[in-house]
């Protein structure tokens, strides 16, 4: 499951969600856990930023991608 953070743009917290196929879905049913608005800016997330950069893994894998590279 991606792991996304997010930004509130209202006061400014910033927390992680794993959310799957309900963020493209449903995107304001996420809202902040502070002040409780969906007022959200998406930051990169650990997923999203894999690809093939670094490439240092862990011990289990070569592409950061298995569950101890978390
Ligand atoms: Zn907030």
């Amino acid at each position: 499951m991606p792991l996304y953070e997010f930004k509130c743009l209202d006061c400014h917290a910033q927390f992680e969600k794993i959310c799957g196929i309900e963020w493209n879905n449903a995107p304001h049913s996420v809202i902040c856990p502070k002040c409780g608005h969906n007022n959200l800016q998406k930051l990169i997330s650990q997923f999203a930023g894999t690809g093939r950069a670094g490439g240092s893994g862990c011990s289990s894998c070569s592409g950061n991608r298995c569950g101890s590279c978390k």
